[in-house]
């Protein structure tokens, strides 16, 4: 998915933190603050590309616990002071990890810690991104959170991989219906401005994602945007790293180059980045 994707798999064991960890990630262009919020990995979406885990291995509805916000914002405080000591300064903070964030009750608070953390370690033009597949965005606290987000120097990354049901319910392989993710899309667009990030591959299973397929995904982004909703970009992403399932592979440039060229065409003036 989605930028998560793009950042998992990163080592996230340092100094035995369980809910923040510092990568370097290609996605920044240099160091980024990893907000972790489902040690567990229990996301809600089974993507077959997905590199955190292979969640046929694990339980589903795993109880979640209640996020533990005190232990998460001192981890913060904590690796924040650590870079300030270094020589780099993070480009980013991410929620992201290996789970999805947007449907954690008492993400708001955090996010307002997160936020704090930030600015009290002197870094308040560092933008705090929450990389999410859009789930839980229609829960009012995820409301307000995007509020917060827009009024404080963050971002919400949403990730769209599909155009149609069918090609999503083989991709993400989740119980949440394919037209409530378009729901939540249109809905926080119309909010604040969104980054849509978009995970193609070649499957030996799946195959490549059809023409129709492309087009069909660049038209739920055209319609997003026809219906008063504001993209601030779009990337075309594929895979970087092994992922759980085997018989998963990049796309070549010359086809995410096609993909993102769909992007353009549908989307006249919004900016499309290729992620090979
Ligand atoms: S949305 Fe969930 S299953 Fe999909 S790549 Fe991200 S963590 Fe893995």
């Amino acid at each position: 998915m989605s930028e998560k994707a793009v950042t998992h798999r990163h080592d996230r064991g340092s100094a035995g933190r369980r809910f923040v960890y510092v990568v370097r990630s290609r996605r920044a262009a240099g160091l980024s603050v990893g907000l972790n919020l489902d040690p567990q990995k229990t996301c809600n979406f089974d993507c077959v590309y997905c590199e955190v885990i292979d969640r046929r291995a694990i339980a589903r509805h795993v109880r979640r616990p209640k996020i533990p916000a005190a232990a998460v914002a001192s981890e913060l405080a904590e690796v924040l002071s650590e870079l300030g000591r270094g020589p780099e300064r993070p480009r980013d903070l991410a929620f992201a990890g290996d789970g999805e964030p947007s449907t954690f009750r008492g993400f708001l608070p955090l996010a307002g810690l997160v936020f704090d953390a930030r600015d009290a370690a002197g870094l308040a033009d560092v933008p705090v991104i929450l990389i999410t597949n859009g789930t839980g965005l229609s829960r009012p606290e995820m409301r307000e959170a995007h509020d917060l987000f827009a009024a404080r120097g963050g971002a919400f990354w949403f990730k769209l991989d599909a155009g149609t049901a069918r090609f999503y319910r083989a991709v993400c392989r989740s119980s949440v219906p394919f037209s409530r993710i378009l729901a939540n899309l249109l809905s926080a667009a119309r909010r604040h401005p969104l980054v849509v990030q978009s995970m193609f591959f070649r499957g030996d299973a799946l195959g490549v994602p059809s023409g129709a397929e492309i087009d069909a995904w660049a038209g739920r982004l055209a319609n997003v945007v026809r219906q008063g909703g504001s993209l601030s970009l779009v990337q075309v992403c594929t895979v970087a790293r092994e992922t759980m399932e085997a018989g998963i592979h990049p796309l070549p440039a010359t086809a995410l180059g096609r993909i993102a060229r769909a992007a353009r065409a549908a989307l006249p003036g919004v900016p499309v980045e290729v992620f090979c």
